[in-house]
């Protein structure tokens, strides 16, 4: 082959043709249209080139890249406007080393561009890379068509890949260019070796972006299904989103603050979502009804004057004038100030005194609504303060259940037996309670369960107790504390006769005129059935009463029953209480009755103690506090040191053991009180002298035989009253308290003050 060759020079706009590849392409300009002619009458081969500038139309010999292809003519198909087809078949590369312009157009003389081979090695190391990156390339699904990646993958010579490469490669011209005027094989290898690379790389990051923005889309397009799904499901089981619907509209109307609303609103767009067989569904529509039912705004109106809230109280409670007193003098406070900063009230006595009652006559005294709430035995916060919706089954926390049965914001809430709260593990209630009844914190009290604040701040709190003991000290910090006392039986019988007759009464179904109690019937419940400090039994038995009473008169033959004193075992069975004039059965050796004040009200205490021969040990048994165990000691140490005064020998002490002993259950809430009682019974026990038993003692003891004063002495004369007892030894500074007795009391009772304990054994032991 000669090396120099003339053919019709095409100058391709923006295309490179590469030897052993095919290529259509449309032409059009003249000068275009001569070469093809030119070629077609001479051997149908033609010198194609690329364009410097693509979209340049006139053209020279300047404006066209030197190297080229020589190409075969394949086939022609002439288009409408004077154009043709061109489909091409690259021979050779080839640099145009002369450009003429001949008849119209261009002929170059070109010689063929030899490839320069160099170490074989290098180029199969180049070949097989760009070999393995096409594998890469074929598995990623890129723009290289399969038959592109089929041909090159079946390619075995490096030159003919080079050339397929590029003509397959979407690469700018320059760069296809540049690959076909590069000589050596290797440098070829090279650039086809990079380009494969960018093109996978690029193919990658195209990959990436594409799955970013489908994976955005997909999101949009996932939700839309499946809410369209959801619809769909919804309306074949016949609940087409009513129900979804009707919430929504019911928590837009319910007044809410902002804050709950939105939450409310919040989970209800997760309900939406959520199938309605799904438990968490179900979950949260119990959420929601519990937002819908609870007060967010609704109040009632507050008695608008002051008068008809007193005779509210007046009319629902016998006695305890100084209690509605002190309750008007709150109420009329509370009128003033709205209830800011209003002291929360503590009701404490011993049970069945009326603390409940009277706190719900508050709450009718006022026009609010009333809500009760034991914390009995509460251990746990969460009762408090609800546990978290997550856990199955959880509920708010009792407080805000109140405030759910009480329906208003403004309730009277009353938080009973606060005494009886303890802790454990799992949080202090104490703590949360304290919460509840600090106005700062009120406002925005978070239950656990609801999750967003509820504002306590217009609930007025009242509390009770049976004892202040065993309140924690920051709760009863915050509360105002009135001591509600035991009635006598003169009060009781009353409190019977005006208020727990006519209840049971009606209670029972019975009519006014079927059924009269006798005064002296009521008397003997009390006294023969009943043994307390409040009307909490002499309640029941009147109920037990009044339900006999129902089945006689069942029949219709009895129109009338009439209860009396004499056939009042036929209701209540055989007397409980015998009144006969003390705790003990006689007078007795070792022995003596003392009078304690416990957490339910007053009560007699009979101490046993027996010396019998030992070593001089001491032993005690029963309920006995640590006080009373140092009150024992004073006492024995005492009546050692004075034996000689009560005709003791000194030295029996040495060989006696003292057993004491305090058989009643209940703990005194005033542990030394039981002094001088055991004093009595040790030196009865020493002497062998007898304890009187119509007589009961209360008062503490010191090591040189000083009587002290002691706490509760309206309970413990109620309960020496209620015995039977007539003779009781007070401590001599207790004689002021003995005002606070009531007067039927103190009548029948002889107070005997003492200031030293000899005083008290010469008037309790027969014969000292
Ligand atoms: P507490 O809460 O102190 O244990 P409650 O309030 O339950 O006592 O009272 C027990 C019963 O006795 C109630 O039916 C109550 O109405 C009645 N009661 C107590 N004190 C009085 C009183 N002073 N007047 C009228 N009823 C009373």
């Amino acid at each position: 082959m000669p090396k120099f060759q003339d053919f019709p020079l095409l100058a391709l706009r923006g295309r490179v043709v590469f030897p052993n590849t095919t290529l259509s392409f449309d032409v059009g300009r003249v000068i275009s249209l001569t070469a093809v002619k030119y070629a077609t009458d001479n051997g149908s081969r033609l010198f194609v080139c690329a364009q410097k500038q693509s979209e340049k139309d006139d053209i020279t010999d300047e404006d066209i890249y030197t190297a080229g292809t020589v190409v075969k003519l394949r086939q022609i198909t002439r288009l409408p406007g004077n154009n043709l087809r061109l489909t091409v078949e690259g021979i050779f590369r080839a640099t145009a080393r002369q450009v003429r312009k001949e008849n119209g157009t261009f002929i170059a003389t070109v010689e063929e561009i030899v490839p320069v081979r160099g170490d074989p090695a290098l180029e199969e190391a180049y070949f097989r890379t760009s070999k393995e990156i096409l594998k890469d390339i074929t598995s990623t699904d890129g723009k290289l068509s399969k038959e592109a990646t089929a041909a090159l993958d079946k390619c075995s010579d490096p030159e003919e890949f080079a050339n397929l490469a590029a003509h397959h490669l979407q690469i700018k011209t320059a760069q296809k260019q540049e690959l076909l005027e590069c000589v050596r094989t290797v440098d070829r290898l090279k650039q086809v070796d990079k380009l494969l690379n960018d093109e996978l790389e690029i193919m990658r990051l195209e990959r990436k972006i594409n799955a970013a923005v489908r994976q955005n889309i997909d999101k949009n397009q996932k939700e839309y299904f499946l809410r369209e799904q959801l619809k769909a499901i919804h309306s074949e089981l016949g609940d087409d989103g009513e129900e979804l619907d009707e919430l929504e509209e019911k928590i837009k109307a319910k007044g809410m603050p902002d804050e709950a609303r939105e939450k409310a609103l919040k989970e209800l767009s997760r309900m939406s979502r959520m199938q309605t067989s799904s438990p968490d569904y179900n979950v949260l529509r119990v959420y929601l009804d519990w937002m819908l039912d609870l007060p967010w705004h609704e109040q009632t109106n507050d008695t608008e004057k002051l008068a008809d809230a007193v005779k509210v109280l007046e009319e629902e409670h016998y006695g305890l004038e100084k209690i509605k007193e002190r309750i008007t003098e709150y109420l009329a406070v509370l009128k003033r100030t709205g209830g800011m900063n209003a002291p929360i009230l503590c009701f404490v006595g011993p049970p069945g005194v009326g603390k409940t009652s009277i706190a719900s006559s508050v709450a009718r005294a006022l026009g609010r609504k009333f809500v009760r709430m034991s914390l009995g035995g509460v251990k746990d916060e969460a009762e408090i303060r609800g546990h978290r919706k997550t856990y199955v089954g959880s509920m708010p926390g009792r407080i805000i259940n109140g405030m759910k049965k009480a329906g208003s914001i403004n309730p009277v809430f009353l938080l009973d037996e606060i005494d009886k709260i303890s802790s454990d593990l799992r949080g202090d209630p104490a703590d949360a309670l304290l919460e509840v009844l600090d106005p700062a914190q009120n406002a925005t009290f978070l239950d656990r369960y609801l999750e967003v604040a509820y504002d306590l701040s217009k609930v007025l709190f009242i509390t009770t107790a049976n004892s202040l003991e065993t309140i924690p000290a920051p709760l009863l910090d915050r509360m105002e504390i009135i001591e509600l006392t035991g009635y006598t039986p003169e009060e009781k019988a009353e409190i019977a006769k005006r208020y727990l007759i006519p209840k049971k009464r009606e209670s029972n179904g019975l009519k006014a005129g079927e059924i009269a109690i006798s005064d002296r019937a009521v008397d003997a419940i009390i006294d023969g059935y009943t043994m307390e400090a409040g009307v909490r039994s002499l309640e029941r038995r009147i109920d037990a009463v009044c339900r006999k009473a129902a089945v006689k008169l069942a029949d219709g033959e009895i129109k009338k029953v009439s209860v009396t004193e004499r056939n009042l075992q036929d209701y209540l069975g055989a007397k409980r209480y015998e009144r006969d004039g003390g705790a003990l059965k006689n007078d007795e050796v070792g022995a003596a009755t003392g009078l304690a004040w416990t957490s339910v009200g007053g009560t007699t205490l009979t101490i046993e103690v027996s010396a019998m021969h030992g070593k001089g040990d001491i032993m005690l048994t029963g309920k006995l506090g640590d006080v009373m165990k140092e009150s024992a000691r004073a006492a024995i140490s005492y009546i050692r040191s004075n034996s000689a005064t009560y005709g003791i020998d000194s030295s029996v002490f040495e060989k006696t053991d003292i057993h004491i002993h305090v058989p009643e259950g209940a703990t005194p809430k005033d542990g030394p009180s039981a002094g001088i009682t055991m004093a009595t019974a040790i030196l009865s026990a020493f002497t062998k002298k007898s304890v009187k038993k119509s007589i009961a003692m209360t008062g503490e003891i010191t090591l040189r035989g000083k009587v002290l004063p002691i706490g509760g002495l309206k309970e413990k004369a109620l309960a020496a009253y209620r015995t039977g007892i007539r003779d009781v030894i007070i401590p001599a500074d207790n004689k002021k308290d003995l005002e606070e007795v009531p007067k039927s009391v103190r009548e029948s009772i002889n107070f005997i003050a003492v200031s030293d304990v000899d005083a008290v054994f010469r008037n309790a032991i027969n014969g000292i």
